[in-house]
């Protein structure tokens, strides 16, 4: 194996052909500022565009490139597995691709890095070109997920970080097939930081990140980390039983004492329905669970390699 570099800046394209040109141009002038070896590990998830064969191109011409090349598109989270897993240096960088993570931040994640933190995440002060609903929808959730389960993922991060190479190690050897990596990051520990910067819009193109996209991301969050929503139906279980419980003595006694109009059809079957509603609704949170057991079990490789580095 070649000798380490420093630094691995890792990032996942899908469909960036417009951005990939003016990513490459800034990352080396940031990277090539720091004077110490780095490599490009490049990803391609699946793109339908000329994504791949720029980034065989950038391979060719400039030796610090890895070019890693999924045989489809396996979103967003397994395309940064892969560069991960490709990835030598011994802090690594994670980035998108369309620049709305300034690569110019990474020299900060870099001198918080060289502080001591082992995970260092860049935090969003302010974000252009989202929507309302994007960033209300992000709140909420990072709410959410707090409060739920037992770890702290920092408000207003995505995937740009910095990973200490033994932080890496780590990961590669988390396998799980549902990937939130963010959550990952904070669930194995080490010494953590934030920097904050301003996200950009987009470069070019449009995002990937439908909202069905990010309701599944949710869902592999919530699940992955937590029981709480399998929980929930004991709780509401209980619930209902006690209210019963103390139903039932009641209307048996105003029965008795004559009142034969106390519960009509009406609350019967509005009782009937909202349970019944529950239920399912549980039924399929346990499907939830119970698909992700049948994934890990089936083990498939996480993703397929079309092509990779030589080495
Ligand atoms: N991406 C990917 N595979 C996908 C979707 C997205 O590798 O299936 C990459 C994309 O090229 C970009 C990053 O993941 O570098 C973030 O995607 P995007 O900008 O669309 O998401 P947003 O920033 O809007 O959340
Ligand atoms: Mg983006």
């Amino acid at each position: 194996m070649k000798k380490r570099p420093v630094y691995s800046i890792v990032v996942p394209m899908y469909n960036e052909e417009a951005s990939i040109q003016a990513l490459y141009d800034r990352l080396v002038a940031v990277m090539d500022s720091t004077g110490e070896p780095w490599e490009f590990v490049m990803v391609d998830d699946g793109s339908a565009d000329r994504t791949a064969d720029l980034i065989k191109d950038y391979a060719e011409q400039d030796q610090r490139v890895r070019p890693v090349l999924l045989a489809r598109n396996f979103g967003h989270q397994i395309a940064v597995t892969a560069g991960l897993d490709h990835a030598h240096g011994n802090a690594v960088v994670i980035i998108d691709a369309d620049l709305q993570d300034p690569p110019e931040v990474i020299l900060d994640l870099i001198e918080k890095w060289k502080e001591g933190y082992e995970v260092v995440y860049a935090q969003r002060a302010a974000r252009a070109g989202e929507s309302r609903f994007k960033l209300w929808t992000a709140g909420l959730f990072y709410r959410l997920i707090n409060r739920i389960t037992t770890m702290k993922i920092p408000l207003d991060t995505g995937d740009f970080r910095l990973l200490d190479r033994k932080v890496v190690d780590v990961l590669n050897q988390m396998r799980e097939k549902h990937r939130f990596l963010r959550g990952m990051s904070v669930w194995v520990g080490f010494k953590q930081a934030g920097v904050k910067y301003e996200r950009a819009a987009r470069y070019a193109g449009k995002t990937h990140y439908t909202f069905s996209k990010m309701v599944k991301l949710a869902t592999t969050a919530i699940t992955g980390f937590s029981f709480f929503p399998l929980q929930v139906a004991t709780y509401l279980g209980f619930t209902a039983a006690g209210v019963s419980l103390i139903a039932i003595p009641v209307i048996v006694v105003m029965r008795l004492l004559g009142n034969h109009e106390f519960l009509g059809q009406a609350s019967t079957l509005l009782a009937t329905l909202f349970l019944g509603g529950v239920q399912l609704i549980f039924l399929g949170i346990l499907g939830e669970y119970i698909g992700r057991i049948y994934d890990e079990v089936r083990d498939r490789p996480l993703y397929i390699l079309r092509e990779g580095p030589e080495d």
